[in-house]
């Protein structure tokens, strides 16, 4: 099969043998997502040689359980070992012997078939369509959030970045009824937001000390910085980006004002679909272009320019 693959901070199109894990269900990819973690991974943040890809939507075309044939699916990215002491506690998206689709000692989805265990499937309704579906995944990471906070319909919430994660993070908190804005720099950011009536505001005009919940989605150190000078004392800060390196941060005067910080990753899949289905999110808005797999590495060239938040790949 024709695979994007990683290797030494070099992408190239390879001709790779169907994937064949045992007991996993064979999946022919319809669409993949380029998300900031794949460009990360091109530039060596994280060690990973292989096909990346982890945001997908595709169709099962093998599996033991004969009534996934056909089935087009979604598929949470860790797997795990049921066996563990996180697993075991209900904590399986930590699983200390994970592998994780196209991130961590598993080939991902920039390739015409992947494979993942079925219980990591979760079948697409009819009404959402592929270019909804294959967000799937970082909408559930968005959703986290709330998994993990209790957002009051009478909290001033802050969302600090509007890039591909801000987006959908600022899409799904709109739907809490709390006093939502969002720190959205740049004007193809703003525009965005403001088609779906979701308020912005300008950096300077952050109030310091006065916001409930903060959202860093930055994963810049001046991001954090504006969070952490937004955030009221007994605050919640959660943190849902991850930052290059080792960041500086001064946690006296976090000590000080009694501030909460949340780490935040993968989300739950069901409730991204059901927002999808309903129609109360839309994160197609997102689309600033889509690529054959064929020209997968222009694919990367576009989603790495300023500006440019979701690109395709379609096989
Ligand atoms: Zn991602
Ligand atoms: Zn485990």
């Amino acid at each position: 099969m024709k695979a994007l693959w990683l290797e030494n901070h070099q992408l190239d199109l390879r001709s790779l043998p169907e994937p064949a894990n045992p007991g996993e269900a064979l999946i022919r990819i319809r669409k993949a997502g380029i998300c900031s973690t794949d460009l990360e991974l091109v530039k060596g943040y994280y060690p990973f040689t292989g096909i990346p890809g982890h945001e997908f939507v595709g169709e099962v075309v093998a599996a033991d359980d004969e009534s996934w044939v056909g089935q087009r699916v979604v598929g949470d990215i860790n797997v795990t070992c049921g066996d563990c002491e996180q697993c075991l506690n209900g904590r399986s998206t930590h699983c200390e012997n994970r592998t994780v689709l196209g991130i961590t000692k598993r080939d991902g989805t920039f390739a015409e078939f992947t494979t993942l265990p079925i219980a990591n499937l979760h079948r697409v309704p009819a009404s959402v369509p592929d270019e909804m579906a294959v967000f799937t995944e970082p909408l559930a990471a968005a959703l986290e959030i709330q998994q993990q906070v209790h957002v009051r319909p009478t909290d001033r919430v802050l969302v600090v970045g509007a890039g591909r994660l801000g987006q959908l993070i600022a899409q799904t908190l709109a739907l809490t009824g709390s006093d939502l804005h969002v720190a959205a720099r740049h004007a193809y950011q703003q525009k965005i937001l403001i088609e779906r009536g979701i308020r912005i505001i300008a950096e300077e005009d952050v109030q310091p000390w006065r916001w409930d919940i903060v959202v860093e989605a930055t994963g810049s150190p001046g991001g954090f910085s504006l969070a952490r000078q937004a955030i009221r004392p007994r605050g919640t800060l959660v943190m849902k980006s991850t930052y290059k390196g080792e960041m500086s941060v001064n946690f006296s005067s976090i000590v000080v004002d009694e501030v909460n910080i949340v780490g935040s990753r993968c989300g739950p899949f069901e409730p991204a679909l059901r927002l999808m289905e309903k129609g109360e999110v839309d994160p197609s808005v997102l689309i600033a272009g889509e690529f054959k797999l064929g020209e997968a590495l222009l694919a990367f060239e576009r989603a790495a320019q300023a500006g440019v938040l979701k690109v395709l790949v379609t096989p």
